[in-house]
């Protein structure tokens, strides 16, 4: 059985596709097979991972939509035992039409129960909102990993965020947990980075991950080859990051198992 895991945080640029794609490509490298589902219109995810968005035989939108079977919407990325449901802007839409629809909250879970069977980890990019798009991801999800950005007003919507987690576990998914909190960009010569870490660790007691993504160029410049970071530069303080956290989140994630 796979354990699914949204990467969830309304606010956009806080880093849930960098952690998603680099993340996933370090937990493949270690022989687990992942599937990432892109959720987002945006389609970052997708070309972050080396697809080209504007030419999907089937993506998330038929998934949701249309109920296509998953099957035929996964496909092969640049990173080893890395797999994806593809997404781009067609999903914009779907916020939309999903609201005419039967089990409109429901969609995603099932499609992804097709293949639970399959791989060890499924883990779900959402889009940056609280719309049908991110319920979907959640109801779908055992956890949810959240990530911050270190910079002013990190812990600004995390209310809101928090709550949302809590209406889908009353209402629609009662065993989804925080799976925990992944601390982006810290900048170790500012006090300002400083000065969120601990508060984010004050507010998430225990949740916090000990690996701490640095601000590192080589995230950034990874997306446009298509590459993971641990791909493009294995050696950066970037990829190094996400190794140590992707071992982190392995062995608290099996405890929990
Ligand atoms: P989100 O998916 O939450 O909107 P992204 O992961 O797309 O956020 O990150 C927003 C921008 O910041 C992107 O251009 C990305 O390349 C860049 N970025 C993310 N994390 C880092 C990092 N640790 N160091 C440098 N740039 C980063
Ligand atoms: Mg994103």
């Amino acid at each position: 059985m796979s354990r699914t895991v949204s990467i969830f945080n309304q606010k956009g640029g806080v880093g849930k596709t960098t952690t998603i794609i680099n993340l996933g490509a370090a937990i493949g490298k270690k022989n687990k097979k992942v599937l990432i589902v892109d959720v987002d219109p945006q389609g970052n995810t997708t070309s972050g991972l080396g697809l080209n968005k504007r030419n999907l035989n089937t993506s998330t939108y038929d998934l949701l939509i249309n109920e296509t079977p998953i099957k035929e919407s996964i496909v092969k990325t640049s990173a080893e035992n890395v797999f994806l449901v593809p997404s781009n802007v067609e999903l914009a839409g779907a916020e939309v039409e999903l609201v005419k629809l039967e089990n409109r909250e429901l969609r995603l879970k099932k499609a992804l129960e097709e293949v639970y069977s399959e791989y060890d980890y499924i883990f779900v990019d959402c889009p940056p909102s609280l719309g049908v798009l991110s319920i979907n991801a959640l109801v779908a999800s055992n956890s949810v990993l959240i990530p911050i950005q270190c910079e002013y007003y990190a812990l600004e919507g995390v209310s809101q965020l928090v709550d949302t987690i809590k209406l889908v576990k009353r209402s629609l998914n009662p065993s989804l947990e925080i799976e925990g909190v992944v601390l982006s960009m810290f900048d170790g010569r500012t006090n300002l980075s400083i000065q969120v870490v601990d508060e984010v660790k004050k507010h998430f007691r225990g949740k916090v991950y000990t690996s701490i993504i640095p601000r590192n160029v080589r995230l950034a410049e990874a997306p446009s080859y298509g590459l993971s970071v641990i791909d493009y530069d294995p050696k950066s303080r970037g990829a190094e990051a996400y190794i140590d956290l992707a071992e982190e989140f392995l062995e608290l994630s099996e405890e929990e198992f």
